[in-house]
Formats: C-alpha cells, sequence, structure tokens
C-alpha cells in the first residue's frame, strides 16, 4: 500500500488493474472458482482456498472500495440488505436499541420489524435532521445510530459530524448508509462515522445489472469482524457480480456528475411549472443545504415532487416517453417512482403518511441521457395531464 496516494478519480479509474499474477490483464479476471488448491491450512498464493471466505475478484472489488472510501477494509455481499443485516449483526445484541433515520428505504425496516424484533432488538424512526429529536431518543440501551443522509424518499439531509459525536457520548456507534452520495461526494469517515455501508445495486454499480452491497470499515479489527460475519453467513457477492462493480466503479466519478446536472435541471424545471405543487430536491431546502455543503460535494441525483392532482401520478409514469417507470435508482438510465405503492410500501400505512410518503408523491432517479431530452421528455408528459 505505499506509493503516492491518488486522487479518487485515478483508484476508480483503474479499479482492479493489476490483480492478474499469471498474465497481467488489465481487467480483474473473473476467478469462477469455489475452491483453490490448498493442504491442510496451507492455502497457496494469496490465502484462497475456498470463495466464500476468500475469492480473487471480491478482494479487488473490495480492496477498491476500501481505497475509495478511505477504510481499513471493505467486505462485498449479494445485495445491500445482506450488507445491512452484518451491520446489524455486527453492533447490536440482545435487548440492545437502534435509532434510524424515519424515511428510511423500506427493507431497512423490514429487518429490524420482521426479523431482529423477535430477537430482542428494539429500534425508533427518527427525523434524524432533528438532532434534539435524535437526543430524546436516546437511551441506556441505544448502541447505534442508523442514519440515511440524504434520506430517500423526501431528501432531507442529517448533519453526520453532529450525530456521530451525539451517538459517541453515549457509547453508541455511527453507521451511514451512503448509498445515494457515495464516497465521491459524501466521506463519511472523515465526519466521525464509525461505519458506511451500501447498497452497491444503485450508484455503485450504476448500470442496473448487479445486485450487491458493500459494509466499508475504518480499521482492520472491524473489517476482520465484518468478512467473518460474511463468511459465517454466506451473503458474499458472487465474482461474476463482483467484475461487473469493478467495471461500474470506473465510471462512477463521471456519472455522478452527469446525474446531478440532470437531477438540477430536471428539478428547475418541476419547481417553476403550474402543475406541481412541491419539489425535494437539497438545494431548495434551506437549511439541509447549508448542512450538504459543509459535509458533502454535491446535490446528488435524485428529486422528488408531487402533482397538484394525486391522480396524475399515474398517468404522467405512463405519459413519459424517455424517462423508465421502474423502482431502483443511481442508474444511468432515468427512473420514475411512488414511493408510496412501491419502494417504500413496507413501512406502516400511518407512518408513511405522518412521513409524506403520500400517494401522487414521485421519486426522480436521474440518469446520465441528455439533459435537454430529460426535460422535455417531462415536460410533455406534464403537458398531457388534465
Ligand atoms: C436499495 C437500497 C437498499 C437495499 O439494497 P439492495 O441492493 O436492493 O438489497 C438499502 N439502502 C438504500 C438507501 C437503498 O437505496
Amino acid at each position: 500500500m505505499s506509493g503516492p496516494s491518488r486522487h479518487l478519480e485515478s483508484i476508480l479509474a483503474q479499479a482492479g488493474v493489476g490483480q492478474d499474477p499469471a498474465w497481467g490483464s488489465i481487467t480483474t479476471p473473473v476467478y469462477q472458482s469455489v475452491t483453490f488448491r490448498s493442504i491442510g491450512s496451507e492455502p497457496r498464493g494469496e490465502g484462497y482456498d475456498y470463495s466464500r471466505t476468500l475469492n480473487p475478484t471480491r478482494s479487488a472489488l473490495e480492496d477498491t472500495l476500501a481505497k475509495a472510501e478511505g477504510g481499513a477494509g471493505a467486505t462485498a455481499f449479494g445485495s445491500g440488505m445482506a450488507a445491512i443485516l452484518a451491520v446489524f449483526h455486527w453492533g447490536l445484541n440482545q435487548g440492545d436499541h437502534v435509532v434510524l433515520t424515519e424515511d428510511l428505504y423500506g427493507g431497512t425496516f423490514r429487518i429490524l420489524e420482521d426479523e431482529l424484533r423477535r430477537f430482542g432488538v428494539r429500534f425508533d424512526l427518527v427525523p434524524t435532521s432533528d438532532l434534539q429529536a435524535v437526543s430524546r431518543a436516546m437511551r441506556a440501551e441505544t448502541r447505534m445510530i442508523f442514519l440515511e443522509t440524504p434520506a430517500n424518499p423526501l431528501l432531507q439531509i442529517s448533519d453526520i459530524q453532529r450525530l456521530a459525536d451525539l451517538a459517541h457520548e453515549h457509547h453508541a456507534r455511527l453507521v451511514v448508509d451512503n448509498t445515494l452520495m457515495t464516497f465521491v461526494r459524501q466521506r463519511p469517515f472523515e465526519l466521525g462515522a464509525d461505519l458506511v455501508v451500501y447498497s452497491a445495486t444503485k450508484y455503485l454499480g450504476g448500470h442496473n445489472d448487479v445486485l450487491a452491497g458493500a459494509v466499508i470499515s475504518p480499521d482492520s479489527a472491524t473489517a476482520e469482524r465484518i468478512a467473518a460475519i460474511a463468511n459465517t453467513t454466506g451473503g458474499v457477492l458472487g465474482p461474476w457480480d463482483a467484475f461487473l462493480l469493478l467495471r461500474g466503479l470506473k465510471t462512477l466519478a463521471l456519472r455522478m456528475q452527469r446525474q446531478e446536472t440532470n437531477a438540477h435541471a430536471l428539478a428547475e424545471t418541476l419547481r417553476s411549472h403550474p402543475k406541481v405543487s412541491r419539489v425535494y430536491y437539497p438545494v431548495f431546502n434551506e437549511t439541509g443545504w447549508t448542512i450538504q455543503q459543509r459535509q458533502a460535494s454535491g446535490a446528488g441525483g435524485m428529486v422528488s415532487f408531487v402533482l397538484k392532482n394525486e391522480a396524475w401520478a399515474l398517468d404522467l409514469r405512463k405519459r413519459l416517453r424517455l424517462i423508465i417507470p421502474a423502482v431502483s435508482l443511481g442508474g444511468t438510465e432515468s427512473l420514475i417512482t411512488e414511493p408510496y405503492s412501491e419502494t417504500h410500501r413496507e413501512l406502516p400505512e400511518e407512518l408513511r403518511r405522518k412521513l409524506g410518503l403520500l400517494p401522487g408523491l414521485l421519486r426522480l432517479s436521474a440518469g446520465i441521457e441528455d439533459p435537454q431530452d430529460l426535460v422535455e421528455d417531462l415536460l410533455q408528459a406534464l403537458e398531457g395531464l388534465s
């Protein structure tokens, strides 16, 4: 790990380069092998013996992720959910309490509600953009604050540094789900976070073709613990998917730039349109934007909005010709979804309503298409609504 420290863009552009000792291939080969020559407890080469434990293609990806995040180690999982479950395995015991961002990814809520509650884990969903509210929610048993910022779909901003301080005052840890910003825009370890987790399915992979997750650790003891959990529970990423992710990472910095430009153009278009009653976009949220500018280097590629007539939400999605009605986010294709009935339907109805995740709220993930084409598509679809 010696040599000059490179800029993030250079690390990403050469993700996985130089991993092939046999032929010196530029890309990391797909080591589609479950097992490796080994005798007794002495594996050959770099310690590879069985692919659940360690696989060279996955290792190349994990090395890149750790380096890019500024962590000591990373573990790649078969999905974001598998990565998040590993985070809970790492940080929670029976009787512990966790505080989470309230407009949380629905699947994260479901892990706690459906799978961990019966093992005695307790949790509260809290507006983490409000430090007082978080302070009030902390209990003697609170061992973790689990943060999404910006939270999706309302793109509320939480102050990572102050929440890290608050967590540490209570002998708890701060975990950041950095899926929406990525290490290109937001660097939680530099702000005091204890662990960073990703759905790599979104921006990191970036092509809507691979489901993956990752946990990045700040020190090697934590990294070893996370790797041990992955090896024990088995939700690791396969070699082909690791290859696809390495390939996706090479263009991450460029994609983020373009997706941000496109999201901004779409947000401005929506804000000035007579059929739109509200636009959620970090730049338009005054207090949130002050924090965002301090802790991140951009606004991200997401925009949410509410139409003046709730019934238009379905019609709008049918009228779009370029922007695709589909769940998920962060890929090269622009996608639009209704969180109430799609991405966030796992949240209890009452909670969705309380949070403002109402029918008719639409969430747009900007892709890398031409910004003018995207704006024109949105305008023609809005035009047709009546
Ligand atoms: C999609 C998503 C997840 C879940 O990841 P999968 O890869 O779909 O399992 C978790 N957190 C956030 C913020 C997400 O957007």
